[in-house]
Formats: structure tokens, sequence, C-alpha cells
């Protein structure tokens, strides 16, 4: 994204409160045109507030919120458009398809309420069905429906009348595993094909890096982190964004020195093992002696019954097995040290029995450093 367009979703400083409660703090966001982008936390964190913000269905404490060229909200300028008047569509967790309509008059609703001829009204009807695969059941009334179906009628109305952006409220949270998954990709390559732009909440960490071109992680009403998929797995900005997405290591210590071009940081294990310095990536915007955590994916540590040479002898430690659990392609294993728990991810199958010594390391480029 180039940035230099204007953007088809434009949030400022969007604040929202529920009595003493803050829903959403602070929030800025541009979404452009096309783009995927998913807002994930945990339950709580404000991210059906902020959807709901951009729908029009809560009014903001403060903040601007544009879609395409208009306001649509304001707090300072005393601007509100009711959803209606503000070029969006919305897909829900709860399917909100009518019962008594047939699949084609669910779908047709947004385009008759809208004024549009009978003609066009057929035709993107007609074409929204398609899309979804729905066509063959157009005359089937919404009650024969599976979940899934109705989630498909649903997204074919959001879509039929081109809004400017759709707005996904855990639309997939109430289908099974497999059919998750099934529409999951549907929705991915609808959004493709149609090129609309998309707002997609959900507490689904896979859900998120599977979809989004960009995910905007909040955490107690603030977003964390934005970025594509592999930056926030990559270079996580704290140690909430570290653990939410993907499994960390993670070690709380002190930034001591910087060594050879690395950081070196003071971690207490507790214990027999006691305070070691571990060797990590080095990131210039912490300071010496500050407070950090240690962050090490599961699949860059290595562990070895022998001693290691060369550069992973500097980062060596020692633990003892908890568990291992074999998952297909790879080996899971648990091991203590000190006062930690650590997850390894091997993909040699070595012979590792409980309360085994070990030692375990990383390379220094694998140590991910982030501030307190
Ligand atoms: P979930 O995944 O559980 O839906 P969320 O991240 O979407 O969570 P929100 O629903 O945005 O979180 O809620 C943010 C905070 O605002 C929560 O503490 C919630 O209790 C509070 N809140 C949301 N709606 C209301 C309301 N109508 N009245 C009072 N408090 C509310």
């Amino acid at each position: 994204m180039t940035g230099k367009t204007t953007p088809m979703v434009n949030i400022t400083g969007l604040e929202k409160r529920f009595g003493p409660e803050v829903a959403v703090h602070g929030v800025n966001l541009s979404v452009e045109k096309g783009e995927f982008v998913t807002l994930l936390g945990p339950s709580g964190c404000g991210k059906t507030t902020t959807l709901r913000c951009i729908a029009g269905l809560e009014r903001l404490d403060a903040g601007e919120i544009s879609i395409g060229e208009k306001i649509v909200v304001s707090a300072g300028k005393n601007i509100f458009l009711y959803p209606e008047q503000r070029e969006i569509g919305m897909v829900f967790q709860s399917y909100a398809v009518w019962p008594h309509m047939t699949v084609f008059d669910n779908v047709a609703y947004g385009l008759r309420v809208r004024g549009f001829g009978s003609a066009e009204l057929k035709k993107k009807t007609n074409y929204a069905l398609e899309l979804v695969g729905l066509d063959h059941l157009a005359s089937r009334f919404a009650t024969k429906l599976s979940g899934g179906q109705r989630q498909r009628v649903a997204l074919a109305r959001a879509i039929c009348y081109e809004p400017n952006v759709i707005l996904f409220d855990e639309p997939l949270s109430n289908l099974d595993a497999k059919l998750r998954e099934q529409m999951r990709d549907e929705i991915v390559r609808l959004q493709k094909e149609v090129g609309i732009t998309s707002i997609f909440v959900t507490h689904d960490q896979s859900e998120a890096l599977v979809m989004s071109d960009r995910i905007v992680v909040m955490d107690k009403a603030v977003i964390q982190q934005i970025g594509d998929p592999k930056t926030i797995y990559a270079n996580p900005a704290n140690a909430f964004v570290a653990n939410f997405i993907g499994v960390a290591n993670l070690f709380e210590g002190n930034l001591s020195d910087r060594k050879g071009g690395n950081a070196a940081a003071k971690i207490d294990f507790g214990g027999a093992l006691g305070v070691k310095e571990l060797l990590a990536n080095d990131v210039s915007n912490i300071s010496s002696n500050s407070k950090i955590h240690l962050c090490i994916r599961p699949e860059d540590m290595e562990l070895s019954t022998k001693k290691f040479t060369g550069e992973l002898a500097k980062n060596s430690i020692t633990g003892k097995v908890i568990e291992t659990v074999y998952l297909g392609n790879f080996l899971e294993c648990r091991v203590k040290i000190g006062n930690y728990e650590m997850i390894i991810q091997l993909d040699h199958f070595e012979q590792l029995k409980k309360d085994q010594s070990v030692n375990v390391s990383f390379k220094a480029a694998h140590g991910l450093l982030l501030s307190d």
C-alpha cells in the first residue's frame, strides 16, 4: 500500500466509553481501498465497539470516522450519519437472515430499500448469489438452509449493492470447525475477486493470520500493533502481541550490555541456574539497563543431548524434559529451565525421556528483545 490515495476508511482519535468503562481509547486507523484488515484481540479489548462505531451503531465520545470521501461521524463537528447512510455492508455472527423470505428476497432486500429498479435488482441479486454459490437455492425459504448457507446469504446481501466497505463481526464463530475453515477461505476468495474493502473482527489468531492483509492487534481498549501477518509474528511490538500471536517463549530480564553487534540480556532463571546472560538481536531503541522481555519462537529454539558448539554455545542453557508430543511433521518438546517452561519445536526426532537433562539454545538473531 502506498498510503498516497485517500483511504477508504479513516479513523482518528476514536474514544468510546460506557459510563466509567473505556471501551476504545485513542484508535487511529486507515484502511485502503480493497484491503482486508482484521481487528484481533481477546474478549473485551474493544474490537466490536470499534466496528460498531464505524457502522453507526454507537455514538463516539471523541474522534472522527470517514468512509470514502465522506465524514460519517465526528464528535468535534457534531456529524452523525445513520448506518443506512454510510455505504456499508454488515455480516454478523448471528446470520440475521429473515426466515419468512426466500434466499433471493433476503439478498435483494438492501437493493429494494435503496430503490433499485427491478431489472437491476434482479441482475445484482443473481450475481451476488452466484458469487456465494447459492444461485440454485434462490427460491428456497431461509429457514430451510444450513448455518453455512445462511451465512452465505448474509454475505451475498452485504456485497450485492456494492458498498464501500463490508464490516464482519465474528461471522464464523457459529459454524463448526470444518465449515468455519471452508467459509474463511470462501470469504477471502470472494473479497479478492470483488476487491471490496473489508474490516473483520475476530479473537481467533489463526483466522486473522490466514485472512488479512493487515492485522490490528488490540488489548485493553488500545491498539497494540498494526502490521501484515508476517511482521506481527516476526516482529511483535511487545510481549502481549508476542504471546497473543502464535506461541512465544518469553523471559523477563534486563538489557545488560551490547556485544559484537548483539544485545546481552540478563535473565534470572531462579533455582540452581540463577542469572544467565543471553545474546539477542540488538534493538537500538532499547536502552541499557532497561527491563526487557526476551522472546524466542518455538521453531527458533535448538535442543540437544550433546554440548552445543559455535554460536549456539553462547546461549546454551540446561533444562529438563517435561514431555514430548509428536505432531506429525515435528516434535514439540516442553522443557523446564529454572522457573520457566519452554516450548521447543524440533524437526529431528530424538528419543527423549521425561526428566532427561538437555541443552537448549538459540541464535542471537532469533532472540527478539521487547521493551517492558
Ligand atoms: P468480545 O470478543 O467479547 O466481543 P470485544 O473485544 O469485541 O470483545 P467490546 O464488545 O468492544 O469487546 O467491549 C469492550 C468493553 O466495553 C468491554 O469491557 C465491554 O464490557 C464494554 N461494553 C461493550 N458494550 C457495552 C455496552 N453496551 N454497555 C456497557 N459496556 C459495554
